[in-house]
């Protein structure tokens, strides 16, 4: 019995620990942290600025974050949903100035982009952003209301960015007014009169981006969490059955044989005491 004792306290043991790592690792602003390499690009390219981008008053950065946040954390609900965004809806991306030159990024490796308007190659993604504002300005769709990085106040560019300390002291107009930009969002991007699918997207936007805008501090962003994490999930359940698996095998063998020597030994008991019975 104290084989069984043993490998329940591992099994627990086990379980608690797989517990704590998932826990752990679902919050989205350690998530945010392991973009770290990503985030400090950022910011270097936007401490650099871009001439044409500051003329158009909409920073090619935090558009790209937006798009990010909106990529990580809003679209994989909507394939859920099979939902398609109206171009009235400000997050389409038609409604990005920038999205016809992202999508003639062409990623080779980790040291090489190339246009694809004119070939040419680049070492980094900054020189072909850098390259895009200075040859292929004339591409840009300069529609007015068109800049994405106008939502990210709403949108919660700065947790994927990494920019603002998160010790800073909350504005609470601006949390206000973040929120009321948020909600508009919702209700253009989502109108409840549409549906049921809408309806239910448009309860996800506010808890995932709108509900954070406070300054309380206790709710976070993307609290439905996003794509990656859904496959980090995915990727947890895996490791767990693959260590719990053959840990249970073995608490089931040790209760069979324990439970086998228990048998053995009740039957010697009772033949030993078949014997003396006569006596
Ligand atoms: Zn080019």
């Amino acid at each position: 019995m104290k084989k069984v004792t043993t490998i329940v306290s591992i099994f627990l043991i086990a379980l608690l620990c797989l517990h704590e790592l998932v826990h752990v690792s679902s919050s989205p602003f350690l998530y945010a942290s392991q973009l770290c390499f990503q985030c400090r690009k950022l910011k270097q390219d936007q401490e650099q600025g871009h001439e044409h981008a500051q003329e158009l008053h909409c920073s090619r950065e935090r558009s790209r974050a937006a798009r990010k946040v909106i990529e990580e954390y809003l679209i994989p609900f909507m394939e859920r949903e099979n939902y398609q965004l109206s171009t009235k809806c400000r997050l389409h991306p038609e409604n990005d100035i920038f999205s016809d030159q992202e999508e003639h990024k062409i990623f080779i490796d980790r040291h090489e982009w190339r246009c694809g308007y004119c070939k040419k190659s680049f070492r980094e993604e900054k020189f072909l952003d850098h390259h895009f504002d200075n040859r292929h300005y004339n591409l840009l769709n300069l529609t007015h209301g068109k800049c994405l990085a106008d939502l990210c106040g709403a949108m919660h560019c700065d947790a994927v960015m990494n920019f603002r300390s998160s010790r800073s002291k909350c504005n609470m107009a601006a949390a206000s007014r973040n929120r009321h930009l948020c909600e508009s969002l919702a209700d253009n991007c989502f109108p409840i009169s549409e549906g049921p699918s809408a309806g239910r997207l448009h309860e996800l936007f506010l808890h995932q981006f709108c509900d954070a805008h406070t300054c309380s501090g206790k709710l976070k962003p993307f609290s439905r969490g996003g794509k990656d994490q859904s496959s980090f999930f995915r990727l947890a359940a895996g490791a767990l059955i693959l260590v719990l698996l053959p840990v249970f095998y073995l608490f089931l063998y040790l209760i069979q044989s324990d439970v086998n020597g228990r048998t053995q030994e009740l039957r010697r008991i009772s033949k030993a005491g078949w014997k003396t019975k006569p006596s």
